[in-house]
């Protein structure tokens, strides 16, 4: 990969790099999409990274399928598809991790320990390897965007980092491989995540500014399901992710709740009138 990078950097070839766990859904297109409009080079990883698997978070039960993502991949205009397995990835005495001081101790960081330190290190890896001019991530995964944010700021990547927007399904349910586990009768439970975020949506753009009262409603609209265990509903600061006394500006409204097996977040822009 290093070789191949830096023969395309000498010929002046931009390098666009897609991180993904693979089983690709129109999400996952999407940002190959966006990364061929960036660049001359679209690489997409695929590696289901045990080290961003909690205990209890079933690693070896995640959705794979190589051959159909090989595919989807070329067909969205990759050039290049790295699928490492683990133990060409973390073998031979790995032992260095990446982690952040302040973000990961908010939303999903809360209900993850050691996630995104996994994810951190993992991408290093990956930018190290891969040496991409830009690389593109899901605003679905809003936690990990900003964290891959500060994370190239820091240590001085030098890769321009680019967000893309979440993709959802006709009935608004955010594409995830974790709706592969909803059953169809778990169906409505998670579409309430997305009614919550209309919902929210609404009432700070009729002027409500204070986060107490869109958490309420969000949570009541999801609650009516028994199926539906929230784990946190967040109303925050885009940047530093911490909760929100009063919106003033705008802000990121986080949700994540588990649907049976399913484990659904999701997030959107709160933005106030002016
Ligand atoms: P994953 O394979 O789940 O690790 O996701 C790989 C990349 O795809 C991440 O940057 C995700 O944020 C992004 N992604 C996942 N689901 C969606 C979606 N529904 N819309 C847009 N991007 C997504």
């Amino acid at each position: 990969m290093q070789g191949r990078s830096d023969r395309l950097r000498r010929e002046g070839k931009t390098i666009v790099l897609v991180p993904t766990m693979g089983c690709f859904h129109e999400g996952h297109l999407s940002l190959m999409q966006k990364g061929r409009s960036l660049g001359d080079d679209l690489v997409v990883s695929i590696f289901v990274n045990p080290t961003q698997f909690g205990p209890g978070e079933d690693f070896e039960a995640y959705p794979r399928d190589l051959s159909r993502d090989l595919r989807l991949a070329a067909s969205a205009g990759a050039d290049a598809v790295l699928t490492p397995t683990p133990e060409e990835f973390y073998g031979n005495g790995f032992q260095t991790s990446v982690s952040l001081e302040q973000l990961p101790n908010h939303l999903c960081g809360l209900f993850r320990p050691g996630h995104f330190c996994g994810v951190a290190t993992i991408t290093t890896k990956l930018f190290h390897m891969v040496r991409p001019h830009v690389a593109i991530f899901g605003e679905k995964d809003y936690q990990q965007l900003v964290i891959i944010g500060q994370l190239v700021k820091d240590l001085n990547f030098g890769i321009q980092i680019v967000g893309a927007p979440i993709v959802r399904e006709p009935d608004g349910l955010a594409m995830s491989s974790q709706n592969t586990y909803l059953t169809p009768q778990q169906r409505p439970a998670a579409r309430s995540l997305y009614a919550a975020i209309q919902a929210a949506r609404r009432l700070v753009s009729e002027g409500v500014t204070d986060p107490v009262e869109i958490v309420k409603t969000a949570r009541s609209l999801m609650e009516v399901h028994a199926d539906v265990q929230i784990q946190y509903i967040s109303v925050c600061h885009p940047e530093t992710l911490a909760e929100l006394k009063v919106i003033q500006g705008p802000a990121r409204l986080a949700l994540a709740v588990t649907v049976g097996k399913a484990r659904l977040i999701d997030n959107t822009l709160l933005t106030p009138p002016s």
